[in-house]
């Protein structure tokens, strides 16, 4: 296991933690509790190792067996209150 990351796109160190994370498949998005990624401390940007990521995968594409969802508020940038 890999101790140190730079970040690709700020180049501030990714650090392991675990995550919810957002994750795209086949223009769906879904989340998934418990994942080890890295994530960059400055930007936030988040990298999961390959095998990490393979399961992911996995997941979303038998998202049919997912029996938990989550809401959350949706806003557009156009939005002006006041
Ligand atoms: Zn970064």
């Amino acid at each position: 296991m890999k101790k140190n990351m730079t970040c690709e796109f700020c180049e501030g160190r990714a650090e392991q933690r675990v995550i919810r994370a957002r994750f795209h498949h086949k223009k769906q998005t879904l989340y998934i509790d418990n994942v080890p990624a890295w994530v960059c401390n400055r930007c936030g940007k988040q990298y999961f190792d390959a095998p990490v990521y393979k399961r992911l995968e996995n997941i979303a594409r038998h998202r049919e067996h997912i029996v938990k969802t989550v809401s959350f508020p949706l806003a557009e940038y156009d939005m002006v209150f006041g």
